[in-house]
């Protein structure tokens, strides 16, 4: 039997059978325990053959699973990324599991115990045990929706002596069954809104039963979460599952909630990393075994087997976290195309801020393009202004208008939302006498000052030291702390605000998902405050007294060397500009900006992202970046800073001398990447970028195997199809 085992290898392996099993008692999708050095590693089986290369086969030492968990066409699916992604298979499935079935958990750790009606609790009539009211609603469920799951029962609060009661009537009994989801938080069932005709027109686009791609491009507050339910709701009609991927923060409790009112009759797996090992195993595998309806998760969602598969809703498409970065470095947004067409169902992406990638796609027919132009119900869009700075006496960072607009909107009773992208207290520390700045040890960048932990700290590596006071160089006290973090201004507006709660939302404020959910409390329940925090702010919530948004500085992207960097900054003003006025009440949103007059920020200001984004869609037209041509990265780090760049000056030119360039395909590099040092090792890469998606398949499958054969193990190298970052 042929395997994939979780080696950075790209090939199989052949094994015997575990002793005393027979060629019936194996299948594709099992996983196995398999002898590996002297290692025992847990691996899938791919493949039955009945000869091996190979003179000495050791045999699998177990059989993990009795039935497999990967069906046909999953197994198809990570075989395609692995193929695409040049990636090793073994490395993919493994990606694709759970931590706790990647360690070689038996699934039927999580078997469930099932509820069924016999013959003759079937033949009763629903208003039978009238008598017994706990004992008739369990009996209605029962006959309604069939039998139930022992975790789904408790939840309901329908608990073993009721179940009991039933059975010792000879009207139901246990079986054993399929793992159920882990229950979700019991919420009053909401009903659907009537659909205005934009959205009726989006979802009369979508085609089931085959597959088709759209993107809806919907102003932010569109009503495009309504648009993911409805169809959610076709698919559940029709008997089959619905996945939506949510981006990394997209997975709040709040959407939870949403959902599981909409669909009260319906299992729910939820699939994060916020989850204990055990209950994403158990999400994982109700989803797979096909008894969960809705499967709602992040980037690594999209490897989940899904058997009833029925359509595909990618939220927010744009955003960075469905692009793995090390690793497997796959796009769960853009496979999501590849496994819908597999499936043979619909795909829909959506975005008030849709990647160049989407937008291209869409605009050139690839995908149907789908409008939004108006929010939902009584919202209407925030009237935007640009504040300039440049000769402004400001205090710790803000205007004096900018301040008094706070004053005014807590005054009135509503609420403000000020954006900064950056966390701590400040990003810089330097001495006012000899220039000392305080760098990270091991990273090409600047500590962080974090007061409220008194400490230093690098936001690359997480290196930690104790706050300074004096400067190590020259001994003065003279330090100064430079520019202002979320912490710094949390300081200053709480000082400034004082009769009003400040929020501060970041990531060392929000340990968990629940964490952010019980911070936002007050802000949902419609008290003035004030909103402060990173990007964490920009996503998902929908706070409709937010009527004031303030982005305390907007340059961030204006001047980077990374040519995705003017996109990211667009997404992210209209994101975060977006959180204003989403109720009835009207919506401002201030930005501040050295550079006012930047034509880059004037069309997106003035026009919005969507003509912003199609400026530069024609830019990469005339650069020939992507997503006009397809672009890898190969990748090399090492501590040794000449060997990564020596190893990829070699990769050049082998990789030139099986396809030299030419104008459809272009080499740069080896060159630094923007983050030139990162936890001690100097990092590198060569840019390739073709006109044909399938040459560079070609070349950097060749590569991988040349790159296999070296044999310096402390330089790691790394293929980055379709990449994101040049960091
Ligand atoms: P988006 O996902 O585009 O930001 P949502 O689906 O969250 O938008 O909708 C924004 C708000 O408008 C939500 O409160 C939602 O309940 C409401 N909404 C959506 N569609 C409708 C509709 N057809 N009628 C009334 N309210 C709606
Ligand atoms: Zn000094
Ligand atoms: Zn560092």
């Amino acid at each position: 039997m042929r395997l994939a085992v979780p080696v950075p290898l790209r090939r199989l392996f052949d094994y015997l059978p575990p002793e005393g099993l027979s060629a019936d008692d194996l299948r594709p999708g099992q996983r196995f325990w398999v002898p590996f050095g002297n290692r025992s590693l847990v691996a899938v089986l791919v493949e039955l053959v009945q000869e091996s290369p190979l003179a000495e086969l050791k045999p699998a030492l177990e059989r993990i699973d009795r039935l497999p968990i990967f069906d046909d066409r999953s197994r198809q699916f990570l075989q395609w990324a692995a193929d695409y992604y040049q990636a090793p298979l073994g490395e993919l499935y493994a990606a694709a599991l759970p931590v706790a079935l990647r360690k070689g958990k038996p699934a039927d750790h999580w078997a469930e115990q099932w509820l069924e009606l016999t013959t003759e609790g079937k033949g009763l009539p629903e208003t039978a045990l009238a008598r017994a009211p706990k004992q008739q609603t369990l009996l209605q469920l029962l006959l309604n929706k069939g039998r139930q799951s022992r975790t789904a029962l408790n939840a309901q609060g329908l608990n073993a002596p009721v179940c009991k009661a039933l059975i010792e009537r000879n009207l139901a009994r246990w079986v054993a069954g399929p793992t159920a989801p882990p229950p979700l938080e019991q919420v009053a069932p909401r009903p659907a809104p009537e659909l205005n005709d934009e959205q009726r027109q989006v979802i009369a686009a979508v085609e089931f039963g085959k597959f088709n791609a759209s993107l809806v491009e919907g102003t932010t507050g569109s009503g495009k979460t309504e648009i993911y339910l409805q169809l959610m709701e076709r698919a559940l009609q029709q008997g089959n599952q619905a996945l939506l991927l949510v981006p990394e923060i997209g997975l709040t409790p709040q959407t939870l909630r949403r959902i599981a009112a909409r669909f009260p009759d319906f299992r729910i797996a939820a699939l994060h990393s916020g989850l204990a090992d055990g209950e994403r195993a158990r999400a994982w595998l109700s989803a797979a075994s096909g008894v969960a309806d809705i499967v709602i998760g992040t980037r690594s969602a999209i490897f989940t087997p899904l058997p009833r598969l029925g359509v595909i809703l990618v939220d927010e498409e744009h955003d960075g976290s469905f692009k793995q970065q090390d690793g497997v470095r796959y796009s769960a947004r853009d496979l999501s195309l590849v496994l819908a067409r597999s499936a043979n169902v619909p795909v829909l992406l959506g975005s008030a801020t849709p990647s160049l990638e989407s937008l291209h796609n869409a605009l050139s027919g690839r995908y149907q393009h789908l409008r939004l132009r108006h929010r939902a119900g009584n919202a209407r869009p925030p009237q935007i202004s640009l504040v300039p700075t440049l000769h402004q006496q400001l205090q710790e960072g803000f205007a004096p208008q900018v301040l008094r607009h706070i004053g005014d909107t807590l005054q009135r009773g509503e609420q403000a939302l000020v954006f900064i992208n950056r966390r701590g207290y400040a990003p810089a520390i330097t001495c006012e006498d000899c220039g000392w700045l305080a760098d990270c040890p091991h990273c090409s960048s600047k500590l962080t000052l974090h007061r409220r932990q008194r400490h230093l700290r690098c936001h690359h590596c997480d290196y930690r030291q104790r706050e300074v006071h004096a400067c190590p160089q020259c001994h003065s006290r003279n330090l100064n702390a430079l520019g202002a973090g979320t912490e710094r201004s949390e300081d200053f507006l709480t000082h400034t605000f004082n009769q009003f709660p400040v929020i501060r939302v970041d990531r060392d404020t929000t340990g968990s998902k629940q964490a952010l959910d019980r911070l936002l409390e007050p802000a949902r329940n419609g008290e003035p405050c004030l909103l402060l925090g990173t990007q964490m702010l920009a996503k998902g919530h929908h706070l409709p007294k937010v009527t004031l948004v303030v982005i305390q500085d907007a340059d961030g992207g204006l001047f980077s060397a990374d040519f995705r960097a003017p996109e990211r900054m667009g997404q992210l003003l209209e994101q975060v500009a977006g959180r204003a006025g989403r109720g009835d009440l009207p919506g401002h949103v201030l930005v501040q900006s050295r550079y006012p007059e930047h034509p880059m920020l004037q069309l997106l200001l003035n026009k919005g992202y969507g003509a912003f984004a199609r400026q530069l869609l024609e830019e990469r037209q005339i650069t020939q970046l992507p997503p006009v041509r397809a672009m890898a990265l190969v990748r090399a780090e090492c501590e040794e800073p000449r060997w990564a760049e020596e190893f990829l000056t070699n990769a050049r030119l082998y990789l030139e001398a099986l396809a030299p360039p030419s104008p459809e395909l272009q080499y740069l590099g080896p060159v630094p990447a923007l983050l030139e040092r990162k936890s001690g090792r100097f990092r590198f890469y060569i840019q390739i970028t073709a006109e044909k998606r399938g040459l560079l398949q070609k070349l950097l499958a060749n590569f991988c195997h040349w790159a296999e054969s070296n044999k310096n193990r402390r330089l790691r190298w790394a293929v980055d199809m379709d990449a994101q970052e040049l960091s």
